[in-house]
């Protein structure tokens, strides 16, 4: 069973894809930034603390600002 490396807790690999708490493979260096595609830089995590690692505080909707 695969750990998660963000908060130390195993992971279990039975839960359907989008559970908050299932498996994702989180990039130590993003692909984005020139990170590379290897087991090196890969690392499993939730997927709950994988995206809350990526929050940003301020992300703009732009479903919201479109005129009523
Ligand atoms: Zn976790």
């Amino acid at each position: 069973m695969p750990w998660c490396w963000l908060c130390g807790k195993p992971i279990n690999l039975n839960l359907p894809w989008n559970d908050r708490m299932s498996f994702t493979v989180d990039h130590v260096v993003p692909l984005s930034r020139g990170g590379p595609a290897t087991l090196d830089n890969s690392r499993s995590a939730h997927r709950s603390c994988n995206s809350s690692k990526g929050n940003r505080p301020h992300k703009p909707d732009l479903k919201t600002s479109r005129e009523w």
